[in-house]
């Protein structure tokens, strides 16, 4: 025996919340009901939530058939229910599909953009219009367009209609049989199945929040009603936050903001500087310190997190004074620099390369200055070694 259809009383009324139905079976807690006003995810909207006989709806799902699946917290007994959808995740969803038709139909009206899908999202919903680039300036005419229809307060309204003869249709239909309509007075009519309010005049204020260029078509995020009212509050407090403790309101950030930006670049800019000025005044203060050995070459070894620019900076002023050589050796990344001058005696490139062929690694250079990585630190006191170097711990 095939299962009957279930009766979607969403159809005809989305403002029904509460209803009475009869559990016809109840498996692997998938409650079947006879008529239901619970929305199956389906068509970009997302599944309603709610109780049915006091059991909590998880989810809701479309099935063959034309029959609707509730997947409840537990199983039910055969027999009559009440039932009762949440609305407020209802009519967010409502208020969200309705402006997406009434977006979606503008942006046909005005620039003949087709939209190819759409989602209904946590925080915010997405259209996909059949168009490369939207300039900013359509953008605004695309909004101020559909708030100005929804202070119009025009009726939105379901009827059904023959496959065959459906006309008018935003969107041509690939179903057949009897297709449900939903109409916005003088601007709109597409097949859909979903819940959708009564009025444009619930759908203000609709705000697009960003475009973005996706699978060579254009993407927009929009938020319509009460999310919108919501969502701008919420930039409200992050704005007031973000000025509190500077002194400027928050029309000012941007351009406090942008001042910020150029004083940590010059701070960052002064800081390198500053370093290596320290390093060079470091690295004459090691010449100084340090006694030359029976050959007449000052020897300095420095041992360091890491080999930077200030190391380098350290090394190259040690040695450039020579007869010297100056050897770094960094911990993490493990890596050995050489410095040498021109009278030391020593070719640094050559030297790094044959001690790194011997212990492993890479690197090289000309011969007052090579830089080299280690496979990791055990093999660091090998190659100081070689080169003539004792690490101190
Ligand atoms: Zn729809």
């Amino acid at each position: 025996v095939t299962p009957s259809a279930t009766e979607r009383l969403y159809y005809d009324d989305s403002y029904l919340t509460t209803f009475e139905a009869s559990v016809i079976d109840s498996e692997n807690s998938r409650v079947h009901l006879d008529r239901t006003a619970f929305y199956p995810t389906s068509g970009g909207q997302p599944h309603d939530l709610g109780t049915i006989g006091g059991k909590a709806v998880v989810d809701v799902v479309d099935e063959p058939e034309g029959r609707i699946a509730h997947v409840v917290s537990d199983s039910l007994p055969a027999g009559p229910v009440t039932c009762e959808v949440n609305w407020e995740r209802r009519y967010d969803h409502m208020q969200q599909h309705s402006a997406q038709h009434l977006l979606s139909a503008v942006f046909v009206e005005l620039f003949g953009y087709p939209t190819v899908s759409f989602h209904l999202g946590e925080s915010l919903s997405t259209i996909e219009l059949k168009v490369r680039d939207i300039p900013d300036k359509q953008m605004d005419e695309a909004e101020a367009r559909a708030n100005a229809v929804v202070r119009e307060a025009r009726p939105v309204t379901v009827s059904y209609t023959d496959a065959e003869s459906a006309e008018g249709l935003r969107k041509p239909s690939a179903r057949s049989g009897r297709l449900r309509i939903i109409t916005i007075q003088d601007l709109d009519r597409s097949a859909c199945g979903g819940t959708h309010v009564r009025s444009t005049a619930e759908l203000g204020p609709i705000q697009i929040r960003g475009i973005e260029k996706i699978r060579g078509n254009v993407r927009i995020e929009y938020v319509a009603g009460d999310r919108a009212l919501r969502r701008a509050g919420q930039d409200y407090r992050i704005a007031a936050a973000l000025a509190r403790g500077t002194s400027s309101g928050i029309d000012q950030l941007p351009e406090f903001v942008t001042a910020l930006q150029a004083r940590l670049a010059q701070a960052e800019k002064d800081r390198k500087r500053l370093l290596n000025e320290l390093a060079q005044q470091q690295g004459s203060a090691l010449y100084v310190a340090t006694t030359a050995s029976p050959d007449g070459v000052k020897r300095a070894l420095l041992e360091v997190p890491a080999v930077d620019d200030a190391v380098r900076a350290k090394l190259q002023t040690f040695a450039m004074q020579g007869p010297a050589i100056a050897v770094a050796a960094g911990d993490d990344p493990a890596g050995v620099a050489i410095v040498c001058s021109p009278d030391a005696g020593m070719h640094a490139g050559n030297a790094l390369k044959s001690v790194l062929s011997a212990a492993g690694g890479s690197g090289g250079g000309s011969a007052t200055l090579a830089q080299g990585q280690l496979p990791d630190r055990s093999v660091l006191k090998a190659v100081l070694a070689m080169l003539g170097f004792e690490l101190s711990g």
